[in-house]
């Protein structure tokens, strides 16, 4: 396997997919190897996750510079673990996904009494985006999508929230719909 030591990236090809590097190396058992790029909360899941299971990882902050020049954090990290442990990592990281989605699944419907669309604007854009018609109720199909959903993500703080909501995305294929994990406002 190759190795860029720019981005510290495991690369299949003869060059680097994230800088076009093409001077790679063969990668080394002690090199420490990107694994991913992530939300600061599942940042701190996957980084006591592998400690338990005994792989020392390095998480750099990485993410909006505005929120550096504010004192705010980053919002996020890059993961690096170790080469050895690498495809365990990536296993980990697929254990930690299905948990949060079906963690953040759960949630969504308990509170379900509580959705509500948070503008016209945001109506219309659901409508679209579903294909309805404006007699059709728009909820029971976010509830479907909710339902079905292969990947709900915690996308992190929403810096406009007053209470301090996480941005919640549920994927349905092509489809995204956004809640607020406070006030279960819904866009998209
Ligand atoms: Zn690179």
């Amino acid at each position: 396997m190759l190795y860029c030591e720019n981005c510290h990236k495991l690369c299949e090809d003869a060059f680097c997919p994230e800088c076009g590097n093409e001077s790679l190396r063969e990668v080394k058992e002690e090199d420490y190897c990107y694994l991913t790029l992530c939300h600061e909360r599942t940042g701190d899941m996957l980084k006591s996750m592998l400690s338990d299971m005994d792989i020392s990882c390095i998480l750099l902050p990485y993410g909006d510079g505005a929120r550096n020049a504010l004192g705010l954090s980053l919002g996020g990290y890059k993961v690096y673990v170790p080469y050895p442990r690498y495809e365990e990592s990536k296993s980990a990281i697929a254990t930690l996904t299905a948990d949060a989605t079906e963690e953040l699944r759960g949630t969504l419907l308990a509170n379900r009494d509580r959705w509500q669309i948070r503008s016209r604007f945001s109506a219309r854009r659901l409508r679209k985006l579903f294909g309805l018609s404006k007699k059709d109720e728009i909820l029971p199909h976010i509830g479907w999508a909710v339902e079905r959903s292969p990947r709900i993500a915690d996308r992190g703080r929403n810096s406009t929230c007053p209470y301090q909501g996480h941005d919640i995305a549920v994927t349905v294929g092509e489809k995204t719909v956004w809640f607020n994990s406070v006030t279960f406002e819904i866009t998209v």
